[in-house]
């Protein structure tokens, strides 16, 4: 054997070595982490009032990745991540849940498309709210409240954690200097009548899960960016270690913890609904068969294109 094809079966070893490890690779095997159902519906029923009655989203930016860089093992099939916001109908005006982000934010992350209108009425939404909530505090997640054009009004509806405060420092945001001061939380604690926040810290060390309980019973656990895809929770596999453990580092261990957690929980209760962050082709058409829909201001659009 020549030195060069020796030197190409080396190299290609090595590639094969990187792309598993990197885009591959599931983690360490490691225990589901238990979430209490009961214990949710107890925290969800524990607050007198009138439960959520329907649950509305905005997809503000897409763009199209490799599904392997936000679910390891998938494969380099191009995939839609959207940055959605959600909408939890309430007697009280509303529930916000990760409320967009700016368009120059968008673009500097690489979204290649980005609707102002979807923003303006996410902030719409944002006036309106009893509530604001997050699931954590990265740009994507949070940029949509502190780059609000009507700041001081709205800053007082956010419910932030002590944890995510740091996060939310770490951005640098003009308007993070007028947030009034974090709450601590239980593991489990309800912030409204059927909504209840889940500490789950992973993704990143203050991230939470929002379990809500409609008024027809209907339930949901909104996952954040530990499950980015619907596939990190069936397979279950994290992200990609290029992602977790290089761009955008996170405690791949814990997410997989949740994610096994969050497997076992929905093969127990088919009925509840597992809501990812970023995954643009569950949302459209699952979340509808699920009860989320379209907000209706944004659906004229839609259909017109
Ligand atoms: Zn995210």
């Amino acid at each position: 054997m020549g030195k060069i094809s020796k030197f190409m079966i080396v190299l290609l070893a090595v590639l094969g070595f990187a792309y598993y490890w990197l885009l591959v690779n599931a983690g360490p095997q490691v225990p589901a982490r238990r979430i209490d159902l009961g214990a949710l519906r107890k925290a969800a029923d524990g607050m007198k009032g009138d439960k959520p009655t329907a649950i509305t989203f905005a997809t503000v930016a897409m763009r199209d990745v490799p599904g392997a860089a936000l679910a390891a093992g998938t494969g380099l099939r191009q995939i839609t991540s959207a940055i959605t916001a959600w909408r939890i109908e309430t007697p009280e005006g509303g529930i916000v849940i990760d409320p967009g982000i700016s368009e120059v934010d968008a673009r500097s992350m690489g979204f290649e498309a980005y609707s102002p209108r979807a923003q303006q009425l996410v902030n719409v939404w944002m006036d309106r709210a009893a509530m604001i909530l997050f699931t954590h505090a990265h740009i994507d997640h949070v940029g949509g409240f502190l780059d609000h054009p009507r700041f001081k009004s709205i800053e007082g509806k956010a419910v932030v954690s002590e944890g995510m405060m740091g996060n939310i420092n770490a951005l640098w945001r003009e308007n993070a200097r007028l947030l009034h001061a974090p709450r601590k939380f239980a593991a489990i604690e309800a912030v409204a009548p059927g909504v209840v926040l889940i500490q789950t810290p992973g993704h990143t060390p203050a991230s939470e899960m929002i379990y809500v309980r409609l008024a027809s019973g209907r339930e949901y656990i909104f996952a954040g960016d530990t499950a980015s895809l619907a596939a990190n929770v069936e397979i279950p596999t994290p992200r990609s270690r290029l992602l977790a453990d290089w761009l955008v580092p996170e405690d791949r261990s814990s997410v997989m913890g949740w994610l096994k957690g969050l497997k076992a929980l929905k093969k127990e209760h088919e009925g509840l609904v597992i809501v990812p962050s970023h995954d643009a082709e569950w949302v459209m058409p699952k979340g509808p068969e699920y009860g989320i829909t379209l907000a209706p201001e944004l659906r004229k659009a839609r259909t017109t294109k």
